[in-house]
């Protein structure tokens, strides 16, 4: 495959501030994994956070998410119950101390980093490195994990109990819900 120099540098880039952002001193004692599982529970809808939906999101196998699941749980991070919706499904989330734990992510140095290069309007790079996703996971056979709000079944709720509505799974949706992403999303 062509491709220019300088796309060659941005993808090396990319990699490198990938690893550096799994380097570095353990926070809380969770490796990499972990924080990953960490991060998907707390941006996932309630569709979306079981196990399978956490490894089609980080492109990882089910044995391998069952072992980073179980050692979150020992490390009372996360729990997982049945689900609402399907009894014989599981429903994961974070506890307290999972989702108090986010506030000390290592990624915030990333952030903060991205934040001081982009002058604090980080929307242009956010838009070119989504794009740059996009074309990676269509690529891989892999879901998008899109925002709620951007997919082509979000709704007004018809009976008003929302505010919102999925048409694909007929559910509603608050508020909180359609900033969520979601492994059935599919952009509009
Ligand atoms: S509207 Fe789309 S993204 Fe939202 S819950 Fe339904 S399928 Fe998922």
């Amino acid at each position: 495959m062509q491709v220019s120099e300088s796309a060659l540098a941005a993808a090396r880039l990319i990699d490198r501030i990938e690893r550096l952002s799994r380097s570095g001193v353990p926070v809380h004692g969770l490796n990499p994994a972990q924080w990953d599982a960490l991060r998907y529970l707390a941006r996932a809808n309630r569709f979306s956070r079981t196990p399978a939906g956490l490894a089609a999101y980080l492109g990882s196998t089910r044995g391998t998410v069952s072992q980073t699941l179980i050692a979150l749980e020992q490390k009372g991070f996360v729990m997982r119950r049945a689900s609402e919706r399907d009894r014989r499904s599981i429903a994961l989330g974070l506890t307290e101390r999972g989702a108090s734990a986010l506030d000390e992510d290592p990624l915030l140095a990333i952030a903060g980093d991205v934040a001081a290069a982009t002058g604090g309007d980080a929307a242009p790079a956010v838009a070119l490195l989504e794009g740059v996703l996009r074309a990676a996971v269509r690529r891989n056979g892999g879901r998008p994990f899109g925002v709620c709000r951007s997919c082509r079944h979000f709704r007004d709720d018809p009976a008003g109990a929302g505010p919102h509505y999925c048409a694909l799974l007929r559910e509603p949706l608050s508020e909180i819900d359609s900033g969520h992403i979601c492994v059935e999303q599919e952009e509009a």
